[in-house]
């Protein structure tokens, strides 16, 4: 181990005391958190359940969005709470639209990814912006404390948007996104082969490491 890793990680914070708040409504988040966290044996509860409200995201960065989320459960409930800010960038666009991802899906109805998906593409067309049109799914996992000490850790996966879309598995962004040295979308992958490339795994193999190791 390199001495750098090694200071990196003795310098978090580690999750002490069994228990887990994970600060999201968002059920397939929370799902997924669980089944990561389930070789470790805490004690998980989500927001929705301990009848948390849902803070307004008013940060510009992934960063700063999942510490108001965190730090609102942290406080909110006495124990340690993660959270977790995901969304898309997409570098014809400016890095457009990063924090605001889900926001481009939403109707008076609810989400509709398939119309986010189709504005994203006439976004990109009417730029003129050469192919391959790179791109990047980005997810920050923050664990804040209730005393205010937290530790955050960035994970990302690199790819282009693929048109048109391909793919009826996982969620949100998934059928326009090909990941690099991949022939398939997100949306062609099994649940199970997204899972071990993607931007969450890449940030839950940083907090695994750094806080319960
Ligand atoms: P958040 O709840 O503010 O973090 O919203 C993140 C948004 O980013 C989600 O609503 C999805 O649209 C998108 N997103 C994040 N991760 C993924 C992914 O793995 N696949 C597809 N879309 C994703």
């Amino acid at each position: 181990m390199s001495s750098f890793r090694h200071k990196w990680q003795r310098s978090m914070r580690k999750l002490e005391g069994g228990r887990l708040v994970v600060a999201t409504h968002n059920q397939g988040k929370l799902e997924e958190i669980v089944d990561l966290l389930k070789p470790f044996g805490v004690q998980i509860s989500g927001a929705a359940e301990l009848g948390l409200a849902e803070p307004p995201e008013t940060g510009n960065t992934f960063v700063e969005n999942a510490r108001i989320k965190a730090h609102a459960a942290a406080k909110a409930t006495g124990l340690p709470s993660l959270s977790d800010d995901s969304g898309i960038e997409i570098d014809a666009l400016d890095g457009a639209p990063g924090v605001y991802t889900a926001d481009w899906a939403e109707t008076e109805t609810g989400r509709d990814f398939l119309m986010a998906m189709r504005v994203t593409h006439s976004k990109l067309v009417a730029s003129q912006k050469p192919l391959p049109w790179t791109s990047r799914f980005c997810c920050t996992l923050v664990l804040a404390w209730p005393d205010g000490h937290d530790e955050v850790f960035p994970g990302v996966m690199e790819g282009q948007i693929v048109w048109p879309m391909r793919g009826d598995q996982g969620h949100g962004y998934d059928p326009i996104f090909q990941p690099q040295g991949y022939s398939q979308t997100f949306g062609e992958m099994d649940r199970w082969e997204k899972n071990k490339i993607s931007h969450r795994a890449d940030a839950f193999a940083k907090f695994v490491k750094g806080c319960f190791d």
